[in-house]
């Protein structure tokens, strides 16, 4: 008989990487859909913010890129601008973008419940913290201050701005495990509020959680997802975890504050020899 034996990592994780807006601050993720519904109503093809929230994720210009590729918005562009939308529009959109979103940042900055308490507990585990975002180096850097005001201070944190691509392309999380220099990928495990978030970890090979209630994919802050009727809330929910496993997430919970037995669940499937 013919045998083939292989390497398994069965170590225990190493590092979470956690995206910002929707997974440690910023509840419901109101601070870049606010920006992009009052970039677009600028140039007189307002949007609902349903449709600024579906391209979440994304780096912001890209992100700018998609909204004007949904077929109600681009119809609506050609009505009133005569031509479809230019690579110019969409800079000129971004170059707008950039100071209405500074400006109102710090507005959105608290952090999730539950934050600071699972950042405790996830180093208690031996973990680094990385973090990789959709915003430009100069948002961080006010928002990390803010973060850090707050308590909440990362290990590494990664732009957009700083890599060949933002997600869905892995190179974020491919940064982070340098600055953090850790290997191999699946000590590694990624958690985020939007579709694009798991496909960044699962495109680098990690192990991926997705936050259904506190971010982008409910898109509600905490005092409105309570005075939703409970059969409407569950439906919401419901509707997010199943795009959130139908992506490819290997697990979803509500937030930042459930990921830890998850993670204890990762380390024995580890030590089995499981991979990602
Ligand atoms: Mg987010």
């Amino acid at each position: 008989m013919t045998f083939n034996y292989q390497r398994q990592y069965r170590g225990p994780l190493k590092a979470i990487l956690l995206d910002w807006a929707g997974t440690t601050m910023d509840y419901g993720c109101f601070a870049p859909a606010v920006v992009f519904v009052e970039v677009y109503k600028r140039k007189g093809v307002p949007i609902t913010i349903e449709q600024a929230r579906i391209p979440m994720g994304a780096h912001k210009r890209v992100h700018i890129q998609q909204i004007a590729q949904l077929e109600d918005v681009a119809n609506r562009w050609k009505q009133v601008h005569g031509r479809a939308v230019s690579e110019q529009d969409i800079d000129d959109m971004f170059k707008e973008f950039i100071p209405l979103q500074l400006q109102c940042l710090a507005d959105y900055a608290d952090l999730i419940p539950g934050t600071l308490e699972a950042v405790a507990a996830f180093r208690k585990m031996g973990l680094k913290i990385g973090s990789t975002t959709g915003y430009t180096g100069d948002m961080m850097a006010l928002l990390a201050n803010e973060a850090k005001k707050r308590g909440y201070v990362p290990d590494s944190t990664v732009c957009a701005t700083q890599v060949p691509a933002g997600r869905p392309e892995p190179w974020m999380c491919v940064q982070n495990a340098m600055n953090l220099k850790i290997f191999p990928m699946e000590a590694l495990v990624k958690v985020g509020d939007t579709l694009p978030d798991i496909d960044e970890g699962l495109n680098c090979g990690m192990w991926t959680i997705g936050l259904a209630k506190t971010g982008n994919e409910m898109g509600l802050t905490l005092a409105q997802i309570e005075a939703l009727e409970p059969d409407v809330r569950q439906r919401k929910l419901a509707r997010a975890y199943t795009r959130m496993y139908q992506t490819g997430a290997h697990y979803v919970v509500d937030s930042i504050a459930d990921c830890l037995p998850v993670l204890h669940d990762i380390n024995n499937r580890l030590a089995r020899g499981e991979r990602p």
